[in-house]
């Protein structure tokens, strides 16, 4: 999920330790056949998982994103990322300014969604595979989530707020549910040309995307 607001990019440093060496994955875009499949679970011996998990870090850090999915990297498993940490960190660093809720960096894996419960809210959402369009999405405030971490550890856990919201967001993307598609209609035809070029690569992007054909 892309930010709310965009905060001065960090100038990208690469840890040169060669074991620890992180890359920078191209994000598929809009239009990608990937970003609709509902994604396939995966088991700890999947191939690479530490690297991909480092490196899809590392993509959404240089995206500027709150959240990332597997699929938006071309993988159709269960995998995805939020990190709402560390933009407070960085905020506070510049700033002085103290959070206003507890920021999480976690990586689920297997996902699944128990329960969303709470009030309704609508709040701007934007994605790092459709550049250039934010939009209101309604979804209830608190989730009950059970997932495995990063080291296969399983959790049962509840969020509410900011994190709830990008973890929604972000299971979406593991189901094959974009967020323009909970937009009110009206919205949907705004934004209608907009995708068809996003579509294209007729968009301007400051991190690598692919899209479907260019
Ligand atoms: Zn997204």
């Amino acid at each position: 999920m892309a930010k709310r607001l965009t905060v001065p990019r960090q100038p990208f440093t690469v840890n040169r330790s060669p074991s620890t060496v992180k890359m920078i994955l191209p994000i598929y875009a809009f239009g990608q056949p990937v970003l609709k499949k509902v994604a396939a679970e995966i088991d700890k011996d999947y191939p690479g998982l530490e690297e991909l998990i480092a490196n899809m870090f590392e993509t959404m850090h240089h995206a500027e994103g709150v959240g990332l999915a597997a699929p938006q990297i071309g993988l159709s498993i269960r995998l995805f990322q939020v990190d709402t940490l560390t933009p407070q960190e960085e905020e506070k660093e510049k700033e002085g300014t103290e959070p206003e809720y507890q920021g999480i960096k976690k990586t689920f894996i297997n996902a699944e969604m128990i329960e969303e419960s709470g009030k309704p809210e609508s709040f701007e959402e934007g994605c790092l595979s459709i550049p250039d369009i934010r939009g209101d999405v309604n979804r209830l405030n608190t989730i009950k989530i059970r997932y495995f971490d990063e080291n296969f550890v399983q959790h049962e856990e509840v969020f509410d707020g900011v994190n709830a919201r990008v973890i929604q967001h972000e299971y979406d993307h593991i189901e094959g549910v974009l967020f323009t598609e909970k937009l009110k209609p009206l919205k949907k035809r705004l934004i209608k040309k907009k995708l068809e070029k996003i579509k294209k690569g007729q968009v301007k992007v400051d991190y690598k995307m692919k899209f479907v054909r260019r």
